[in-house]
């Protein structure tokens, strides 16, 4: 019998839609997220009382350049609105190997690929939810993300369901007065998400 040697090809690997999952099946909520939480987008996120520690209160950052990193945690479809996401950030890394300036913040290829190693060896199935970084604010205008943070964001984490956070480091108010929000795609636009506290 001769077997036709089978062509080596490379297709997209097509991922599975995520579970659908009801919002009251997360858990038991805590309160206390230091930031607005308004729902425009398609996006709910919810974070774990570690990541809400860390990102809104007990991490340092720097008063003079912008830091950033990257968020793990799980992804699902809303049982009761399929077309919207809801996405469980359970874990949150300080990015390496960034290149750090007042008024930039710039990933480098270390940066993912360090990264994507972390996500591998320790996370098994978590998805990269997403990024975020600080903002050293002076003003208003501060507080929402830059058209360079747009760029980021629709070139890189290109899940319909992955999120930007954007810490405010107010230095006069750091960290009791620092705000956490997080934006998520619209069509164009990035806009924000409603956040909860999970227990
Ligand atoms: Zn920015």
């Amino acid at each position: 019998m001769i077997r036709a040697k089978k062509a080596f090809g490379v297709s997209p690997i097509e991922e599975p839609p995520p579970p659908l999952r009801q919002k009251s099946t997360l858990g038991p909520r805590a309160c206390g997220w230091p930031g607005a939480a308004r729902a425009e987008g398609p996006v709910d996120v919810f974070v774990r009382e570690n990541v809400r520690d860390s990102l809104g209160v007990s991490w340092g950052f720097s008063r003079e350049v912008e830091e950033g990193g990257f968020l793990f945690g799980e992804v699902h479809r809303d049982a009761d609105a399929p077309s919207r996401w809801l996405v469980v950030v359970t874990e949150v890394i300080r990015a390496e190997h960034t290149e750090e300036a007042p008024d930039a913040l710039v990933f480098s290829p270390e940066s993912f690929a360090s990264m994507r190693r972390h996500a591998e060896a320790t996370r098994g199935g978590a998805s990269i939810l997403g990024w975020f970084h600080t903002h050293l604010v002076k003003g208003p205008e501060d507080r929402g993300l830059s058209v360079a943070d747009r760029d980021l964001h629709f070139s890189t984490f290109r899940r319909p369901w992955q999120v930007a956070a954007l810490v405010c480091v107010d230095p006069a108010l750091d960290p009791e007065g620092r705000e956490v929000a997080f934006f998520a795609r619209q069509g164009d636009f990035l806009v924000s998400c409603a956040v909860e506290v999970l227990a």
